[in-house]
This record gives C-alpha cells, structure tokens and sequence, in this order.
C-alpha cells in the first residue's frame, strides 16, 4: 500500500511539541505520526517551527520561537553558538546531556546488540564542562581593513564566523590565537584566500600540555616564506614565556585538510609533553593525542580497572596510536604488544615508551586485523586484550582472531555506541559475556559519546 502523503509542506509554520531527542541532540515532534526532526528543540517543549525540508517518512524544520519551554533549557553561553555548528548541546542543562547520553548508549545496546540485560552506568561527566580542549585549529582570515580575524567556518560553509573565543577551548590557546592574530597583522602578514588561492597564513594550531603548561604553536602557511618571520616568533615568545615549540607547516595544496606533509620547527623544540597519570607524553604537530587530559585520565582509569592487571599479564593493545593506553597498562602487567596503522604514531609510541623507562611494551605498524590472527597463528595468547578502534569500530577479523585466542577479559573503547553495540553481539556470540559499559564524556556541549566495557570469558568456553 502507498504511504500517505506527508501532513506538512515546505514552509510551511507549525506548532509543535518534542518528544523525544535523536543522537545529534535535535528534537523530534511528530505530526500524525510523521516524525519532524529540528534543531535546538528539547522534549517537552512546545514550538513555532517552520518546515525546511519534506521526505517521505520524515522531515526537517528550524526553530522560530519557543512557546513552552523545558526546564532543561539554559541559554547557550556562546555568542555564536546557533552560527558555528562545532557543539550542538550549548542549549541542554549539563546535567541533561550526560543522561542523554547514557540513554543513546542504552538504546543501541539493546536495538543493535540486543544486550538490554547489560547495565549502562550513569555518563561520568566534567566538575566544569567548559574549557577543556588542549587543541586548537583555527582559520585565518583578513576584514577589509587588511585586520586578521580568526574564526571557526559557519555551519554547512567557508565562511569564517570571527570570533575571540572559543568556550570549550583551554583559554590558553584562545589568548595564543588572539596574540598571534594581532602580531600577524602589525606585521603586515597576509592570510590566505580559498578563492584566490593567494596569501600567507591558513591555519593557526595551538597545542597545550595540560599538566605540564608546555604550548606548541604550529603557523600552517601557504608558501615557504613567512614574512617577518623572526619578529613573529620573538614577540610570541615574550607573550607566553611557556611556549616551548614554534613550528610552521606548509600545505600549498587547495584543499580542506589543514596541514600540509612538510614541518619546520621554527624555534625550540619539535615536541611538547603532557602526563596523564604517571605517564608522559611527547606530543607532535601531527600525533593523535585526546583532545580532554582530565576525561582521558577518568576513561583510563576505568579502562585499567576492566582490565584488571594484578601484575604478570600479557596484554595487546589494538589501535593503540601513541601508546597512551599501552604505557598506561605497562605500569602494571608484565608485557604489553601494542599494534597501530600510522607509522609515525608507532614511531612516536616507542619513543613514549623509552621516555617513561619501559621496556615491557612494544609497538608494531600494522592493521590490527592482519596483525591479530598471525599473532594467533604464532600462539600469542594474551591474558587481556583491549582495542580502541576509530568509528567504523572492529573488522570482523580482528573480532574472530581475538575470540581464538581466548583471553580472559576483552577491554573495549569506543568513540561511536552503535559499531560497539554491533560488536559486542559478535563477541558474545564467540564466548564471551558483557559485563557492564560506562559511557564517558569526553566532548562536553556535544553530542559525541565515548564509552568502554568490559567483556569476560564465559567458563566451559
Ligand atoms: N588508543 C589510542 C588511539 C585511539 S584512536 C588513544 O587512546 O590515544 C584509533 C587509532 O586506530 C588511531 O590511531 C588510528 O590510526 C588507528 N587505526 C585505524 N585503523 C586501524 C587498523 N585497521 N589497524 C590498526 N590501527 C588502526
């Protein structure tokens, strides 16, 4: 049978009430039974909403005006919050978000994984949930009066939003941007035009040790030279006695990544550091270091506890970056593999294990879904395995290889529930039993989850 045709058209203004709030955080209300998706909306509220867009089985609107308001509203801190599109959360009471997601972790679990038995603990959220990225990458662009501006690109454009700060940025980085911004433009620096493809400065990228206070600032430039180079770099060094690196990248390519393949360090040294724990870090322009040191120090921890080391373990660590979670549990566990893609993150790995005098971890380049069943084939048999995969989650091969080698406890990190939930039900069918997952936040005033589990092998397996 035909479905019927959609209630509403385009355009058109309707009052609405939400129900209910989709992954990303928008508000879904329903007209006979035809499910409208719209931004900023929060369930239990009431609204004027225009319609922007009609599919089949469902639509978007845009908020107009609120009529009934939830008590989770608050309002956005931010000046641009509706224009940058970089947090979708701003407008949700913090304590709304954490449960928000918990609930998506929850629903997947079960739709996906078919593991609703499982308990999903309470989100471990932030004291302060503002302020807390250690790294910045900006655009650079120039007003009319030849003034720099730095700003993040407005929502579904290139147009750059100026702005003087960030709220979820360490203020360090903003007052970096904002120093460097204003030097530039004394100096006469010019900053580079996508349509033209003319001028100097891109990007501006600061990177801050937490811990240590360490700043690396990284000039991504168009061309070789940068004018007034020297004065630059000495002027940024008498505004922030901590800055340790000064480096300029160079991508002379017209694209959207942000850094080019060539690196110089410009002043200082090519590295900073950051510990999280006892553990050290080196950190390079390109390296892959989580961008929150306080919620990456509280997934870590949850991580080791389901890991369990009580010392003389055999751990691998499947896409382990830099060795962050591999060192971590190489404090405690006799001998730690680690295997990761990149081969300057594996570089760097072995550097961070030399760094902090361990000598029980080691690291090798490889997909972690060829490396695993050679592993196996050779007859690795670790106590504890734990992978941290990218979005798309675990190959199935990986999956089957770690089921064959029957470690006692699986660890898993993930930064999307759904691939978790989908593997999770291909673990538990090879053996293995979900005991308990515990959602983290690792990115406050957005909707990105973070979430790790512990897997323990069922006897008579
Ligand atoms: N555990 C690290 C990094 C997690 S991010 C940390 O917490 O810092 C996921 C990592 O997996 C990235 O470093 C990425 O380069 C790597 N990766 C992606 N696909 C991979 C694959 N097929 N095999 C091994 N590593 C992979």
């Amino acid at each position: 049978m035909a479905k019927p045709k959609p209630p509403v058209e385009k355009n058109q203004t309707i009052e609405l009430t939400f129900e209910d709030l989709t992954h990303e955080g928008n508000g879904v209300g329903k007209i006979e039974g035809y499910p409208l998706f719209v931004p900023y909306g929060l369930p239990g509220e009431k609204a004027q909403v225009k319609v922007i867009k009609v599919k089949k089985n469902f639509g978007f609107g845009k908020l107009l005006e609120i009529t009934e308001a939830s008590e989770d509203r608050v309002e956005a801190p931010c000046d641009v919050y509706l224009q940058c599109g970089g947090c979708q959360l701003q407008h949700m009471s913090y304590d709304r978000q954490l449960a928000m997601k918990q609930k998506q972790v929850k629903d997947v679990m079960k739709k996906i994984g078919h593991l609703e038995h499982v308990p999903v603990h309470e989100t471990i959220g932030m004291d302060d949930p503002w302020r807390y990225r250690n790294k910045i990458q900006i655009p650079v662009g120039q007003k009319e009066d030849g003034e720099l501006m730095t700003g993040f690109y407005q929502k579904r454009s290139h147009n750059i939003i100026d702005m003087d700060t960030c709220l979820i940025q360490d203020e360090m980085n903003d007052r970096m941007v904002e120093t460097v911004r204003r030097i530039a433009t004394r100096l006469g620096i010019s900053a580079y035009d996508e349509d033209t493809h003319r001028g100097t400065l891109r990007h501006i990228m600061v990177r801050t040790g937490q811990t240590t206070k360490d700043i690396m600032v990284v000039l991504v430039t168009r061309t070789q030279n940068l004018p007034e180079k020297d004065k630059l770099i000495d002027e940024i060094k008498d505004a922030f006695p901590n800055v340790k690196s000064v480096i300029q990248n160079i991508n002379s390519g017209r694209t959207n990544v942000i850094l080019g393949k060539e690196t110089h360090v410009l002043w200082g040294d090519e590295y900073i550091y950051d510990m999280i724990g006892d553990v050290k870090f080196m950190i390079s322009p390109k390296s892959f270091y989580q961008v929150n040191p306080t919620q990456t120090q509280k997934l870590y921890d949850q991580a080791l506890q389901y890991a369990d080391i009580r010392g003389g373990e055999t751990v691998i660590d499947a896409y382990c970056g830099i060795g962050t979670i591999s060192l971590f549990l190489a404090q405690k566990a006799e001998k730690v593999y680690g295997v990761e893609v990149v081969p300057d993150a594996v570089t760097d790995a072995k550097k961070n294990a030399r760094l902090n005098h361990m000598d029980n971890a080691e690291f090798y380049v490889g997909q972690a879904e060829e490396l695993m069943p050679w592993w196996r084939n050779q007859g690795l048999r670790p106590d504890v395995i734990v992978v941290d995969p990218p979005r798309k989650g675990c190959d199935e091969a990986l999956l089957k290889a770690m089921i064959d080698m029957e470690p006692e406890r699986i660890v898993y990190v993930s930064c999307n529930p759904s691939t978790l939930a989908r593997d999770l039900r291909i673990l538990e069918d090879g053996g293995y039993q979900t005991k308990e997952v515990q959602p983290v936040d690792m990115f406050p005033q957005t909707s990105h989850v973070e979430c790790v589990s512990q897997l323990i092998r069922r006897k008579g397996n």
